[in-house]
């Protein structure tokens, strides 16, 4: 004997009743079956609605009532032939007594549970005679009304079985009927006196695990839309996998802890007669699915990840408490004689506060019931009055190999702390198979997924970019990322999707990731936005490993960084305001960036890509310190004077310079030095000194009149009025055999930067392009520094350093 029970989605139409009858046709030839099913599709919560909207609109339970019928006579209509007039006439029969029930209530305005038990019941009563009869069509079948079979206690909607007396009936119709396959209605039952009742949402399963029970079946198998129990709700965790092999105590602890898949109480009775259970998808019976059994196959220390929303908590707390026998009794001697259900607690080992968590339905309930409880204590200031606490879910880690393995709670608890999720309560049951969390339940989704991360993907990294700026530098990034994502995932293990893109109008938003072969053409027809807008959008976008990327030289946008580390997102940047703003802003920034376990990276600051600033940080944490650093650190100001000689204008130089993408946007930035002074400073501030961009002499060759335009059409007049400044500039170094160099120089904790005559013996003689250079001298460098050189501007090779440090981060 085999059970084999159907969910409301295996059966929500005759396509897919047809698939049931096939896999029922095959399982049915070496074994005699009893078929539990559902009602058709959502028709529970139809009837539901449909009862509720009686009490106040009747034309409305009405149209719900013919939405129902409709999908009844449909599949009548699709798979009875021989018998089609009797079972439409006894359907319709039926759908006249729930008709007629809906009026009882619509005129008595009453619905007890007993009715809305009732009204329910139908629902499996229809589905299971439809069933049944189609059945008879193909193969030997018959109906059998399990409220005839399962008898319960008076409670209607969530009844407790007397299993003496279901066993025993169960156990006589089934050893007088020689059917090869009968048909029952799930969730359906009735009381000792002949009521009807039923056994809670969802309780089909349960129907089926005592069938199986009573009948000592050799296998239930659970049939639904999915294949098997996954190792997190698939959809809520896309990466979720089917479990092959768990065991009793791992099912029912995940589905106590809101896996829908198995209803909680099904375990129980498979569990007493040691019946394995099988998840099955309907839709795709070749599927392994999930075998739930005593001694499951080793498998995760970790099984599985679930979790409960609508869950409040219910602190009760006071220094009156300690070491005062009975305040917990009390509390749950409370909540338990209101049958409010009790879903976690923990106790401080003080003793001084209890706290429990509660289903949110209940909690203002127990709140007034415990303030009643406890009145007394409160009033003489012995506790405080109950903390109630909504808006809350729990998050359950189970496996019942994780006793013996250390250090998975701190797994657990540093993944969620690393992404901002706060956690509110811990409770681990002695048994260790589950250690739960309380976290706000905004936070649910991401902690689902920052945990199976953890404990079921450790090798691949998923990490979320938000990118503003997507000009030169940020179109060739998200090219490059477009370009290295699969090389990524398969080498590096990291799954890098950009999420949110921006420009200074628009910005454009995914959540599965924003397809990067027309992400403009989407940005075009974005919505406005704002640096504000923007970082709402991230906020709500709620991801872990999150990265904030700005690839802008705007100074609003490097102000709002330290908002995003606060959140626990990383920030990357090629913006230099930021690390050349006041030393307090810089160090606020890497103070709050280590708060809140956010990276913040900024490479790309000194030399575009060439790795400076990661060597020179390298230097300083392994103990070395700068004497004194060298560089051409102009990218720009290198290139416009390699360029520029007694035959080319200055200006078109710098023009050219501006059109390759080697200037800032405002090329009176690098001309005048204060990008190079930026540079400078940010090195002496990584090596460790206190800095002020004030403080560096900047020994421009610009004109006064130049330095005073306040836009780039002024700046570029001003070059060409001056040609001869510039051309006396070239000729003085020429004269004595030398190069110009823009060089900044950092030494005995001084900085400064100007035009320098380089001799042809110099190593910074031969740079050419747009390179840059850097000689750092350090205790251990004292005479022959560490050089690195190379292109150190252009719209590629800075956006690989963005690159770069998106890559440090995904390793770290
Ligand atoms: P049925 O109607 O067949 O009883 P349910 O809707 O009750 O089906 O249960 C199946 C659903 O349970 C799946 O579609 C899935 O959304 C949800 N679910 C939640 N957690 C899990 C999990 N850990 N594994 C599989 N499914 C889960
Ligand atoms: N039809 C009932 C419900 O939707 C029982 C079940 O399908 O398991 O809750
Ligand atoms: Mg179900």
């Amino acid at each position: 004997m085999k059970v084999l029970k159907f969910g409301g989605s295996s059966v929500a139409n005759s396509e897919n009743i047809q698939k049931v009858l096939a896999i029922v046709a095959t399982e049915s030839k070496n074994h005699k079956i009893a078929v539990v099913v559902s009602a058709f599709g959502k028709t529970t919560d139809k009837l539901l609605a449909a009862a509720n909207s009686a009490l106040v609109d009747i034309q409305i339970t009405k149209e719900i009532l013919e939405t129902i019928k409709a999908v009844h006579y449909q599949i009548i209509d699709a798979l009875i032939v021989k018998n089609k007039t009797t079972v439409s006439n006894e359907v319709t029969y039926l759908f006249e007594r729930l008709s007629s029930m809906f009026e009882g209530v619509f005129l008595l305005q009453e619905l007890s549970n007993k009715t809305l038990g009732k009204v329910c019941s139908f629902g499996e009563r229809l589905s299971s005679y439809i069933i049944a009869n189609a059945a008879k069509e193909i193969f030997d079948a018959t109906h059998k009304e399990s409220r005839e079979l399962i008898i319960t206690n008076d409670s209607y909607l969530n009844a407790q079985v007397n299993f003496k007396i279901t066993n025993e009936k169960i156990n006589s119709f089934f050893t007088e009927n020689k059917h090869q396959v009968t048909v029952l209605g799930g969730f359906i039952s009735s009381n000792i006196s002949g009521e009807v009742t039923t056994l809670g949402r969802g309780g089909s399963d349960f129907s089926a695990a005592i069938y199986a029970a009573a009948l000592n079946a050799e296998e239930l198998q659970i049939w639904t839309d999915v294949p098997g129990m996954f190792t997190a709700n698939p959809r809520v965790v896309k990466q979720a996998y089917p479990i092959s092999e768990i065991s009793y105590e791992e099912a029912m602890e995940l589905s106590h802890f809101g896996a829908k898949v198995l209803y909680p109480p099904t375990i129980q009775p498979a569990l007493r007669k040691g019946i394995p259970i099988r998840i099955k998808n309907t839709f795709n019976p070749a599927q392994l699915g999930t075998l739930i059994c005593k001694n499951p196959k080793n498998g995760n220390e970790v099984k599985g990840i679930s979790h409960i929303e609508d869950i409040s908590l219910i602190t009760l707390e006071g220094g009156g408490m300690v070491g005062i026998p009975g305040f917990s009794k009390r509390l749950f001697e409370t909540l338990s004689q209101q049958k409010i259900n009790v879903v976690f607690i923990t106790q401080a080992s003080s003793e001084h506060s209890i706290c429990v968590g509660v289903y949110e339905n209940d909690a203002s309930k127990a709140k007034e019931l415990l303030d009643e409880t406890f009145s007394s204590e409160i009033e003489r200031k012995k506790i405080k009055p109950i903390i109630l606490e909504n808006d809350l879910a729990i998050i359950a880690v189970v496996g019942e190999s994780m006793k013996n393995h250390q250090g998975l709670s701190g797994q657990m608890f540093s993944a969620l702390g690393q992404n901002n999720v706060n956690i509110r309560a811990i409770a681990q049951g002695s048994s260790e198979k589950n250690i739960s969390a309380v976290i706000n339940k905004k936070d649910a989704k991401k902690a689902l997924n920052i945990l199976h991360e953890q404990f079921f993907e450790e090798r691949i990294k998923q990490l979320n970019l938000f990118v503003t700026g997507v000009g030169n530098v940020g179109k060739r990034f998200l090219a490059q990322v477009q370009q290295q994502k699969k090389f990524l995932k398969e080498n590096l293990k990291l799954n890098i999707r950009v999420i949110g893109i921006s420009n200074s109008r628009k910005m454009f938003f995914d959540a599965n990731g924003i397809n990067l072969d027309n992400w403009e053409e989407n940005l075009k027809n974005g919505v406005p936005t704002t640096l504000e807008l923007f970082r709402k959008r991230v906020k709500e976008c709620n991801n872990r490993n999150s990265v904030f990327i700005d690839n802008t030289a705007n100074q609003q946008v490097s102000e709002v960084y330290e908002n995003y580390l606060r959140e626990s997102i990383s920030v990357v940047t090629c913006n230099k305001i930021a690390c050349a703003s006041s030393f307090h802003n810089y160090k606020t920034l890497k103070e709050v960036s280590k708060k809140y376990n956010a990276s913040f990276l900024y490479e790309t600051n000194v030399g575009a890509g060439l790795p400076i600033i990661d060597t020179l940080k390298n230097l300083i944490t392994s103990g070395d310190r700068v004497q004194k650093i060298q560089a051409v650190l102009s990218g720009s100001l290198n290139f416009v004077f390699n360029n520029f000689n007694e035959n080319v204008s200055f200006c078109d130089v710098v023009a050219a310079a501006q059109k390759e993408g080697y200037t800032e946007p405002d090329p009176k930035i690098d001309l005048s030095g204060v990008d190079v002074a930026r540079k400078i400073l940010i090195l002496a501030r990584e090596s460790g000194y206190q800095l002020e961009l004030e403080a560096i002499s900047n020994n421009s060759f610009l004109t006064e009149e130049s330095l005073k335009t306040t836009n780039n059409k002024d700046f570029y007049a001003s070059l060409t009025k001056n040609e001869g400044h510039f051309k006396n500039i070239y000729k003085a170094a020429k004269d004595k055999n030398c190069r110009l160099k823009y060089v900044a120089e950092f030494v005995d904790g001084k900085a400064s930067v100007g035009l320098q005559h380089i001799a042809p013996e110099h190593p910074f003689y031969n740079l050419e392009g747009s390179d840059n250079i850097v000689l750092f001298f350090t205790d251990r460098y004292p005479e022959n520094p560490l050089i690195i050189k190379g292109a150190g501007a252009g719209a590629d090779v800075t956006a690989s350093g963005i690159f770069a440090d998106v890559i440090r981060i995904g390793n770290k």
